[in-house]
């Protein structure tokens, strides 16, 4: 087991800087995403681990050892890309005992290693075929056991389900980490989506611009961002702006347009007091509809229109121009509510006080 650290790394192209002194770390067996928008970084901080680039400035450990300069094929890594890249001439058996062959390991030992990953990744019966015989999911799993199978000191996977439908990704995506963690081998896989971030991972890179915005595990991004982007970028949120009225302990009663809200001040927050303008943050879930108000952070407002989907409904909500996005559970209670004057509550601990950046 290896654990990876990445101190200062900076890695430009021309006159983009992609990255921009990177530091983080990723423990033994640790499931690690970098989630981002397009642009932001992701794909060239995992080549430059895996090798395929050479950082500017910044130094890459692999269990305590500089790799920083080592090329590719020294580093031990497996990979797997968006495309799986497999070769198209050879069995799914080839394809996977090509890097043991490479290796020069007896041929009876290679056998008996690729029939042993493939029943891990439950593809022992399609061993003979070649890969355009196999659906998106097995060719996805056949990329997956290949990187597995010469024992790679940490497994590198770049947008891995970007191919396949949507509930193909979900599924799969249970089974990567079933795969990851039985191997317990150290993760780092890169993608957009938020979702399939917050559904698998140990913790979560979230980058902005070559940089690092936070990291955390997924509830920790989820209940408490340190700023505007991950609020926004890690599931969804209503945030409108507000100013610091009253300070208490981790908390402060903000005064915004629709009226006072308490709240937790998030870790990002710059020199919290009296006067400072912010931004809160609430996440549609964690209003409730009423006829009647809270003791505090109430709203009365008007219901807009409200979409239905079965065990949740989305409701918009209109107090003096700025509007909320509600979502509620089990809605059978709020049917024929639109355009009707109802109050919203939230609790403070569900109110993030984050910096105007
Ligand atoms: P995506 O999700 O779209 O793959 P990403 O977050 O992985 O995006 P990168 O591919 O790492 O982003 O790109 C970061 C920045 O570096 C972008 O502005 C990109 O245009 C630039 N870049 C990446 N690779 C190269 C290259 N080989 N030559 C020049 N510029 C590059």
């Amino acid at each position: 087991m290896t654990d990876i650290r990445i101190q200062n790394l900076t890695k430009s192209f021309g006159s983009t800087i992609a990255l921009d002194n990177i530091s983080l770390y990723v423990a033994s067996g640790e499931l690690f995403f970098l989630l981002g928008p397009s642009g932001c970084g992701k794909t060239t901080l995992l080549r430059s681990i895996a090798g395929f680039y050479t950082p500017n400035k910044g130094r890459i450990s692999f269990g305590g050892h500089d790799v920083t300069k080592l090329p590719p094929h020294r580093r031990k890594v497996g990979m797997v890309f968006q495309n799986y890249a497999l070769w198209p001439h050879m069995t799914v058996f080839q394809n996977v005992a090509f890097g043991l062959e490479n290796n020069k390991i007896p041929k009876a030992k290679i056998k008996d290693l690729v029939h042993e990953i493939l029943e891990k990744v439950q593809l022992a019966q399609y061993a003979s075929r070649k890969p355009n015989e196999l659906s998106g999911g097995q060719q996805q799993r056949v990329a997956l056991a290949r990187a597995l199978v010469v024992h790679p000191k940490c497994l590198l996977l770049d947008e891995p389900l970007s191919n396949l439908d949507a509930q193909l990704r979900n599924d799969m995506r249970c089974e990567i980490r079933n795969i990851c963690k039985e191997h317990q081998v150290t993760t780092v896989y890169v993608t957009h989506d938020q979702k399939e971030a917050l559904s698998i991972a140990d913790r979560i890179a979230v980058f902005s611009k070559g940089k690092i915005n936070q990291i955390g595990t997924p509830t920790q991004l989820y209940k408490f961002p340190s700023s505007r982007f991950t609020a926004e970028f890690v599931g969804e949120t209503n945030v409108f702006q507000g100013v610091i009225v009253q300070i208490g302990s981790g908390e402060a009663i903000i005064r915004t347009k629709i009226g006072n809200f308490r709240g937790i001040l998030s870790t990002g927050i710059n020199n919290p007091r009296p006067g400072k303008k912010v931004y809160i943050s609430i996440r549609p879930e964690c209003f409730r509809l009423n006829d009647f108000p809270n003791q505090e952070n109430s709203v009365r407002g008007v219901i807009g229109n409200v979409t239905y989907f079965g065990e949740v409904a989305h409701f918009k909500f209109e107090r003096d121009g700025v509007i909320l996005r509600i979502s509620e559970l089990n809605p059978s209670h709020f049917t024929n509510v639109q355009n009707k004057s109802m109050y919203v509550t939230v609790s403070s601990e569900d109110v993030v006080i984050l910096d105007v950046d």
